[in-house]
């Protein structure tokens, strides 16, 4: 190749690369993400197919693909023994190599958790170092660009998600309800806000100290992670208030289901403080047109468990039937419009 178009070939491929950051780095949810690195590494490495899968642990503690966690579709099967290699990848090793019939297989870690294990396989017959060198390039800006982005939703104490991402995910749920998308699933569920809030926790960090205060906290937080479902949304709105979207539900279901939360909470023996009570407010997430208005909603039933008597759970529409609570009319009811 002349030194002419040995140039115009580098500056196509440094054209190509910058293209693909730009993309991936103009993305904000993570699967529209992922789909966007599928595409980049395509794009730059024609000759390779690709497979991403997420793995949870069941309670035997075997892997299993994990179908409440959507990824992009895979080109290929994924074998028992690279699921065995996704499992032993350390976390902080961002890449593994291994051979099988006839293909080499690049792995990248996508993430890992205790209980959780997102990868990314890379599969041809044969890699040159050119080929290496630009799949850890991609795989590094995405690991880069995913820890900025993901961390900037995150609580740094609880590790649940914030109040920023409540704001967001409610949001895309009211707009999908606007276009229809999420209506009558199967006919009689429903979608739930709730809303937890430690009874005196000004009492514990008085107490105990705040740094037993922190402790509760994080307690309480795996307590409500662990007792609703892996597709239920988990929040840390601020202090020690919760929030939770539960998700597709039958209306009979759902006061069983923060009835867990609250007996699990209650029964729970917290080192050095004992007992702790949690008080709930919930609302269905149903014609109300703002998320501030979903919360409102959920707010004014906790507020009510807490004059009630603390660690207890109310509805805000069971409430407002019942004529305990006045209806707002800038609140839910005022206007259908879905
Ligand atoms: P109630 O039963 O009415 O909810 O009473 P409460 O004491 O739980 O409520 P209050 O709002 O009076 O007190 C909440 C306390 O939570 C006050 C604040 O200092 C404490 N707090 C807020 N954020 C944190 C935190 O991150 N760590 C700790 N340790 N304490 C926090
Ligand atoms: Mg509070
Ligand atoms: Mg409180």
């Amino acid at each position: 190749m002349s030194v002419a178009k040995l140039r115009s070939r580098q500056s196509e491929i440094t054209h190509e690369v910058i293209e693909s950051v730009m993309h991936l780095t103009e993305q904000r949810d993570e699967l529209t993400l992922l789909r966007s690195l599928q595409h980049s590494i395509l794009e730059m490495l024609p000759g390779v197919q690709i497979a991403m899968v997420c793995l949870a642990s069941d309670p035997d503690g075997h892997w299993v693909t994990d179908t409440a966690c959507p990824m992009p579709t895979p080109m290929f099967p994924v074998s028992d023994g690279l699921m065995a290699e996704i499992v032993s990848l350390e976390s902080e090793k961002l890449i593994g190599q291994c051979d099988d019939a006839g293909q080499v297989y690049l792995i990248g870690s996508l993430g890992a958790h205790d209980d959780r294990r997102k990868a990314i396989m890379i599969r041809q017959p044969k890699w040159n170092d050119a080929d290496l060198r630009i799949a850890h390039g991609m795989l590094n800006i995405y690991a880069n660009f995913a820890r900025v982005l993901f961390d900037s939703e995150r609580d740094t104490l609880t590790g649940l998600y914030n109040r920023k991402k409540l704001e967001q995910k409610l949001g895309e749920m009211l707009v999908g309800r606007m276009r229809g998308k999420n209506r009558q699933r199967d006919g009689n569920t429903t979608d739930y806000l709730a809303v937890f809030d430690i009874d005196h926790f000004k009492r514990i960090n008085d107490n105990y100290g705040h740094l037993m205060g922190d402790e509760v906290l994080l307690i309480f937080a795996g307590l409500v992670r662990n007792t609703l479902r892996d597709v239920d949304w988990v929040f840390r709105y601020g202090g020690e208030e919760f929030v939770a979207l539960v998700k597709g539900v039958p209306p009979e279901t759902i006061s069983l289901i923060l009835e867990r939360v609250r007996s699990a909470v209650q029964d729970h023996a917290f080192p050095q403080v004992g007992q702790v009570t949690v008080s709930i407010g919930f609302t269905a997430i149903a014609e109300q047109t703002l998320p501030p208005y979903v919360f409102e909603e959920a707010d004014k039933a906790l507020y009510y468990a807490k004059e009630q008597g603390r660690n207890r759970i109310f509805d805000y529409r069971e409430l407002v039937a019942s004529g305990a609570l006045a209806r707002d009319e800038h609140l839910s009811g005022s206007i259908e419009l879905f």
